[in-house]
């Protein structure tokens, strides 16, 4: 759970009507909403919410650091309450869901002395992508990705996800 309500109670943000209901939005475990989607849910629970209201509470509460952007290239920014645990996505090329992972190490120690420039690291971003279930089983099963001309170089090896891994020692 990301207890985003909770933090916020905690920390005595000003909590009207509008602005709670922002935030029961944005609560729970792998949320990624964009700020469009943000504004559809919180309009189904309360019609009279603004889209000036809804865009500037997302602002305050990256402000606050209760909620992350999430940028990928080409696609739109969205919105992760899942500030408290490290984590990194994993991306439907299909329906675009998104999962909060944890892959084993840390993506930092995996670039090379030699490839810093020099730079203090301090993050990295991990996207993986594949196909989940069910994507995959409306397509056959064979995992096979379109050629949809994405600028971002996609996944090297191109292991094809969902079924059994090929990975796997008998
Ligand atoms: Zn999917
Ligand atoms: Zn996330």
């Amino acid at each position: 759970m990301s207890n985003l309500l909770e933090r916020l109670r905690l920390r005595g943000w000003r909590m009207t009507a509008q602005r709670r209901v922002v935030a029961e939005v944005l609560d729970g475990e792998h949320i990624h909403l964009t700020a469009d989607e943000v504004l559809t849910r919180a309009t189904a629970r309360l019609p009279e919410i603004s889209r000036a209201t809804v865009y500037n509470t997302l602002g305050e509460l990256v402000a606050l650091g209760e909620v992350v952007e999430v940028s990928s290239v080409g696609r739109a920014k969205r919105y992760d309450p899942n500030v408290l645990r490290a984590h990194q996505h994993l991306v439907c090329a299909g329906c675009g869901t998104v999962k909060d992972v944890h892959p084993q190490g840390n993506p930092l120690d995996v670039l090379p002395e030699g490839e810093r420039f020099g730079f203090t690291v301090t993050g990295a971003d991990v996207t993986y992508r594949g196909l989940c279930p069910a994507c995959a089983a409306a397509r056959g099963g064979d995992g096979e990705l379109p050629d949809d001309g994405r600028p971002e170089g996609e996944s090297p090896g191109g292991e094809p996800p969902g079924g059994e891994s090929p990975a796997r020692p008998q």
